[in-house]
């Protein structure tokens, strides 16, 4: 799934590559996907066809592609859809549910598996795009808000509850996942359940240092699977972690700092984390 290193990566490609650009053809092949922003296809199409793209913003792990006409196109790809540019001439493939392609050559595609797709899009006043999207006004968004350790130290003071919860919550924090809170808290060295208001100073310092770690290498990572046009590989399709994991998706794997096998606990109803029992406090 995508998370915010990820999505971060895809905004940065599309600044460079569709902003300037204007929209051509718009084919819609899943209905679903416009809801709840439009009521039909034909309105989505209506919408983005002939309009240029004037700049790429990212909130969490929504895309905001800012139009002429003070209009914004929302793109959620939600638990595990993904976004590709491709060459105006790709055929859509099966899992293709948008197809968007620009005057002066390229195209956007918008894929996830299945007939049922947890992607979301549509277009929306500019002015109402964060609501619309539904990203909470509230939550930090730790690249984009760029908080400073004692701001950081603040906001897991007020949001006291569970490490792993409160970076999962996106009321809380925007763009962080189940693959990206673990691996923070790993790297951290703080078990999932330890308080967020009970921290010392040091271990809020080197919570804020694993965030932005975590982040930059994921984006490393992101941006090298991009090149290989796999830009949504956080995991395989047969569920191996990627290269640049430490604990998600290795339960029963030696930990890399103290070689205790990585262990996956339930928290709660669909909430799991990965996690060692021994060098984590
Ligand atoms: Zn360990």
């Amino acid at each position: 799934m995508l998370e915010l290193p990820e999505v971060e990566v895809l905004r940065r490609d599309l600044e460079k590559e569709v902003v300037g650009k204007r929209i051509k053809d718009v084919i819609v092949e899943t209905p679903s996907i416009v809801r709840p922003f439009h009521r039909n296809r034909p309105e989505l199409v209506k919408a983005l066809e002939g309009r240029k793209v004037e700049a790429a913003r990212r909130r969490g792990t929504v895309i905001f592609l800012d139009l002429d006409e003070d209009q914004t196109w929302v793109i959620d790809a939600g638990e595990h859809g993904s976004l590709h540019r491709q060459t105006a001439t790709e055929q859509a493939g099966p899992d293709t549910h948008l197809v968007v392609t620009f005057t002066i050559g390229g195209a956007i595609h918008l894929s996830e598996p299945g007939n049922d797709p947890s992607i979301h899009t549509g277009v929306v006043a500019t002015e109402t795009a964060l609501e619309a999207a539904g990203v909470s006004p509230d939550a930090l968004d730790p690249l984009d808000d760029n908080p400073t350790w004692m701001e950081f130290g603040r906001f897991l003071a007020d949001a006291a509850g569970p490490l792993k919860l409160v970076l999962t919550d996106p009321t809380r924090i925007a763009g962080l996942g189940p693959v990206y809170s673990d691996e923070i808290l790993w790297e951290a060295g703080l078990r999932h359940d330890h308080g967020s208001a009970s921290l010392s100073t040091q271990e809020i310092r080197r919570l804020y240092r694993a965030m932005q770690e975590v982040i930059v290498l994921a984006m490393k990572a992101a941006g090298s699977s991009l090149d290989d046009t796999e830009a949504d590989a956080a995991i395989d399709d047969d569920g191996e972690a990627a290269d640049h994991l430490r604990v998600y998706g290795r339960a029963g794997l030696p930990c890399s700092r103290c070689r205790k096998p990585i262990v996956r606990t339930r928290i709660k109803k669909g909430i799991y984390t990965y996690h060692c029992e021994q060098c984590m406090i």
